[in-house]
């Protein structure tokens, strides 16, 4: 089914689920050990995750402005914040849009408005999880047919947007060359303050991942790996995944 439908359909059944939310969420408290167990990578902007479930109203306006289609809303089987947006990295990761519309579009604040721009988010922290996978430490080039998984997500979608041709455009270029996917094709303003590839011990190279992070995931959902070697651990600051330099 065309992708436009599918989104009008959960626009629909997500709307009719913020009305439910709302009068359900005078007396259903959220577990603490709920938020614990499943911290989601939420939009850029999202205020402490308590206090966003507590703003989010579900109207689906963020996502419906997202020119790469970024935002989903939870399902009935994803836990705790049913119909709030979240960011599966892996599929689609944000692509930190300059102006940040999905914010603007909030209108209660549970994205807040002062994130502004690109280096405003911090939506988590990239982490290099499963170095023994990443092309570029085994120096394996990127094979081709690495980039099925993006090409998949446009098809049958009527309203693919031109930001959505052009990341594909520069993926496709990647075919076959030693792996820096990560890093090329981090989309902040400045990505070296974000990512480097830098030579490893075992004669291959690595992402090093540094303060500029902002957690957008991109780099999850680039990875060329069938899971991705590189992710995002969402909320997280740099200082408390590496120790060292200051918080987000
Ligand atoms: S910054 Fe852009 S790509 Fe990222 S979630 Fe917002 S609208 Fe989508
Ligand atoms: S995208 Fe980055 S983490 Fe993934 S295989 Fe390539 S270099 Fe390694
Ligand atoms: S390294 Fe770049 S692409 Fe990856 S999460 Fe950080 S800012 Fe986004």
């Amino acid at each position: 089914m065309a992708k436009v439908q599918t989104d009008r359909r959960e626009f629909i059944k997500y709307s009719t689920l913020g009305v439910l939310g709302l009068v359900l969420a005078g007396g259903v408290g959220i577990s603490p050990y709920l938020l614990g167990e499943e911290m989601r990578l939420r939009p850029p902007g999202a205020v402490d995750e308590k206090e966003f479930l507590g703003l989010c109203i579900k109207c689906g306006q963020c996502l419906q402005v997202c020119p790469y289609h970024s935002i989903e809303l939870a399902d009935w089987g994803k836990g705790h914040g049913v119909g709030t947006p979240f960011i599966d990295a892996t599929t689609r990761g944000c692509w930190a849009c300059k102006g940040v519309p999905c914010v603007l579009a909030c209108p209660t604040g549970a994205l807040a408005h002062d994130c502004e721009k690109p280096e405003d988010i911090h939506m988590g922290v990239a982490v290099l999880a499963s170095p023994s996978s990443c092309l570029a430490m085994s120096n394996t080039p990127i094979p081709e047919g690495f980039n099925t998984k993006m090409h998949r997500f446009t098809q049958g979608v009527t309203n693919v947007t031109q930001n959505e041709l052009e990341i594909l455009e520069k993926l496709d270029s990647f075919a076959g060359k030693p792996c820096t996917l990560c890093a090329d094709m981090c989309p902040i303003p400045n990505p070296m303050s974000a990512i480097a590839m830098v030579p490893d011990k075992d004669g291959g190279r690595r992402p090093e991942i540094y303060e500029g992070c902002i957690g957008c995931g991109a780099c999850e959902e680039v990875c060329p790996t069938a899971t991705p070697a590189i992710i995002i651990k969402p909320r997280a600051t740099y200082a408390s995944i590496y120790g060292k330099g200051t918080s987000l």
